[in-house]
Formats: C-alpha cells, sequence, structure tokens
C-alpha cells in the first residue's frame, strides 16, 4: 500500500455542497481515503506533501486541447480560423514526424502538470497518435485521447493529412484496443472526427454507431466561426448541432469544442441530449471567433466545461489563465454576479470530468475518488490577503502557485518540481523538432 498525504491546506472539496474544509487529504493506493482534520498514515510507506498556504483541490480538468500543436506555438498568431487552419496549422500537423509528435506531447503533458491540469481531453493529428498516449503515459497525466478524423475530399486538406474512411476507422478500432484503459484506466480513447468539414457523413454515422457500440467518448468542434457554421449551412442547409444530431453523435458521451454560434434550437437539443460543450474562451478571442454564450448554455441546462484550445491558438495551456477569462468574460454582458468564483472553479474541474465521462471517478475531492489533487500556494503578492479560497483561485491564483500534483495518488508535481520528465530534455527536444519544422 502507498500513501500520499497533502497536509495542512485549506480544501476546496466541489462535493455537491461545496464544503470547505481544513486539514489533511490523503490517497492510498490511487484512491481519497480521507478528507479534512488530521490523517495519521496507516502504512511505512507513505509521503508527506506539506501544504501549509496552500490551498488544495481537485486537480484542473481540460476537456478540449491539442498536444500535438504544441510545437506550432508562435507560428500561427494573428490568423482567424480556417486560415490559421489551411495556412499553418494542417501543413505543420501533416509535417510532423515520430520524434516531433513525442517532443509535442512531452512540453504539453509538461507544461499541463506543472500548472495544475491533471486531466486533458485531447484531439491528437491524423498520424502519430501512439506517441501522444506515450508521452501521456510517461508523463503521469491523465488523458483521454483520439486521433483526429479526416476523410473528407477537400483539396485544401494537405495530402499527408487525407484519409480514407477506412482507415480512419481501423486506426482508431487499433488505437482502442492498445490504449483504452491503458496504465491502469488513466488513458483513453475518444473517437475524434475533427469537425463536420473535415469528414463524410458516412464516417460521423459510423463514429456514432462505432463510439456507442464500444463504449469510447465523442470529442469534435463544432460551431467555432461564422465561416464554418455558413459553409455547414451550406452543405447540409440546416445548423451545425442539427447535423451532428442527426449522424447520431450526440449524446451524454460527447464533448463539443467552442459552441461559439448557436441558436436556441441548437442548445436545447445540446442539454436534451446531454451532450456536454467545451469552452474555450482565449482561443476564442484570439482567432476572433467570437464569444461563446455560455451563460445561456449553462441555462438552458448544458453542461460545461473549460479547455486551452492549442498551443498555436491561445499560446498557453494553462487552465488557470482560462479560469480566470471565463469567470471574467461574461460579467460585461450579463451582469457581474455571472459565474461566481465557485461556480467558475466547479467548471474547470468538475465540469470537465463530467464532459470526459469521468465525473464519478475525478473532479471533485470525496472519499473512494481517484487522487487527482494539486495544492495551490496561495501565500504570493498576487494572492494575499484574502481571507476567500474561491477568490484566490478563480480570481488571483496563477498557473506558476501551483505547488504539488498528484495524478492516481501519485506525486508528479513536488515543490514545483515535475518528477516525471527532465526538463532540460523537453526543453531541448521541443526546440530541435520545431527548429526542424520551421527552419
Ligand atoms: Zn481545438
Amino acid at each position: 500500500m502507498t500513501e500520499t498525504i497533502f497536509r495542512g491546506g485549506t480544501i476546496l472539496t466541489i462535493d455537491p455542497e461545496h464544503r470547505v474544509l481544513a486539514g489533511d487529504v490523503a490517497t492510498r493506493d490511487g484512491a481519497i481515503v480521507h478528507i479534512g482534520g488530521s490523517y495519521t498514515p496507516q502504512t511505512s510507506d507513505y509521503t508527506i506533501l506539506d501544504c501549509a498556504g496552500c490551498v488544495v483541490m481537485p486537480g484542473l480538468v481540460q476537456a478540449h486541447v491539442h498536444t500535438c500543436q504544441t510545437l506550432a506555438r508562435g507560428r500561427a498568431d494573428d490568423l482567424e480560423l480556417l486560415d490559421w487552419l489551411r495556412q499553418v496549422i494542417w501543413p505543420y500537423e501533416a509535417a510532423l514526424d515520430p520524434e516531433a509528435a513525442s517532443a509535442a506531447g512531452e512540453l504539453a503533458c509538461a507544461e499541463l502538470l506543472l500548472g495544475g491540469t491533471t486531466a486533458v481531453l485531447d484531439m491528437a493529428t491524423v498520424n502519430h497518435t501512439e506517441a501522444f498516449f506515450a508521452a501521456a503515459e510517461r508523463a503521469g497525466i491523465r488523458a483521454t485521447i483520439g486521433k483526429a478524423m479526416m476523410d473528407a475530399p477537400d483539396p485544401q486538406i494537405p495530402p499527408g493529412l487525407r484519409e480514407t474512411t477506412q482507415h480512419s476507422l481501423d486506426e482508431s478500432a487499433r488505437l482502442i484496443a492498445r490504449w483504452h484503459g491503458a496504465a491502469g484506466g488513466r488513458l483513453r480513447y475518444a473517437y475524434a472526427p475533427r469537425f463536420v468539414l473535415s469528414c463524410t457523413d458516412e464516417l460521423l454515422r459510423e463514429v456514432g454507431v462505432q463510439a456507442r457500440a464500444r463504449g469510447v467518448g465523442i470529442h469534435t468542434h463544432a460551431s467555432e466561426n461564422k465561416g464554418e457554421v455558413a459553409l455547414v449551412r451550406q452543405r447540409f442547409g440546416k445548423d451545425n448541432i442539427v447535423v451532428l444530431d442527426e449522424l447520431g453523435m450526440l449524446g451524454p458521451h460527447t464533448c463539443v469544442a467552442h459552441g461559439v454560434h448557436l441558436s436556441d434550437e441548437e442548445r436545447a437539443l445540446l442539454a436534451a441530449r446531454g451532450a456536454h460543450v467545451c469552452t474555450c474562451p482565449s482561443s476564442n478571442l484570439k482567432l476572433a471567433s467570437g464569444i461563446c454564450a455560455l451563460p445561456e448554455l449553462i441555462a438552458a441546462g448544458v453542461s460545461c466545461a473549460l479547455g486551452a484550445d492549442g498551443a498555436p491558438c491561445n499560446n498557453n495551456l494553462d487552465g488557470f489563465t482560462e479560469l480566470r477569462l471565463v469567470a471574467l468574460l461574461h460579467k460585461p454582458r450579463s451582469g457581474p454576479r455571472t459565474l461566481p468564483a465557485p461556480e467558475a472553479v466547479r467548471l474547470a474541474t468538475r465540469g470537465g470530468a463530467d464532459a470526459l465521462g469521468l465525473g464519478d471517478q475525478i473532479g471533485s475531492l470525496e472519499v473512494g475518488k481517484r487522487g487527482d489533487v494539486i495544492a495551490v500556494d496561495v501565500t504570493a503578492l498576487h494572492t494575499i490577503p484574502t481571507e476567500s479560497p474561491w477568490s484566490q483561485i478563480a480570481y488571483a491564483a496563477k498557473s506558476c502557485d501551483v505547488r504539488h500534483v498528484a495524478v492516481d495518488g501519485r506525486v508528479v508535481v513536488r515543490d514545483r518540481t515535475l518528477l516525471t520528465l527532465d526538463l532540460g530534455k523537453v526543453r531541448a527536444r521541443a526546440v530541435a523538432a520545431a527548429s526542424k519544422l520551421f527552419p
């Protein structure tokens, strides 16, 4: 038996009562066994993490990232979505080789874990999906990954990314067999048709059928950009979410990234199907896509989550930046009480867990759940002297305040040091691979 004890913090449980407790959080063999008060180790194999001055909380869960894009950080600034994809991102993804893919994956996982993100829903690229799973396995992050599916006969898709419908489905099936449930359940698979425009109807319909049959999730983009929405209407004569629904893609196992341009009917449909929407505020601003009407989505009963999207459209994978931004972004239009701090923190933790289909396992600190726990130091000048941990976490804390991180009870960051990967090597590989891709 192995125990990890987060000792002596202020605990944000994010449980149904949103309890705030003081004391220890303990995990044994990966699961939470104790919350609040003091805990005495039950074995001789234990690690104690000093959490004095820290808020101890569930790790952030980002329900939409692209770890594969990390090496294109800063290479695709100031473009709108379709130009960004066609001019830089698709050619970049087509040019990745296994070494570059591995370097991108490790860089992303290192940034995510050091910044307090313990779980992600990750859309990889068409090829080299193994490399992203392997990087997540080494880094120790909890990841649900899917290969991007792109079988549309679109001449704007580079040849290196175009695939046949059958290849896309076969490769997904192979990856599910290899990785879904790997690393003790920490790694999982989700079908990732890139978006309606990059896929044939046949593929999307088959993804809907196979995801249900295999019990895996679906992760896609929809209604991010006005140009995209117009092209979907042109092709189908219908709105994006209606199209996804008619193709059998929507359900409680589906996470739709963005949802910036939605009608009331589409919001109602998402709620009725129990599908999740992951909002990505920095990415939507930077690509000039717009602002997702999150208050309307929440009011319609849609389950919502938060994500950074990719490094070239953000340009960080920083959960705390997204948390602060989402908490601020909707106040001018909907009033200062919109998404108050506790709701914003819940969106960034439990909301993400639900979107990954892991709401019963992570996203809150409750006995029996997995030990995905972070300690955030709130003694820095920029977080004192308030006494409200909700306010500190939602509005003031930064990712560099994250002191300790455990995933499945395993300590992966201790005193701001990543224990699973050599950061010098991560940095050197990333720089070398990027300089080859962008000579
Ligand atoms: Zn995306």
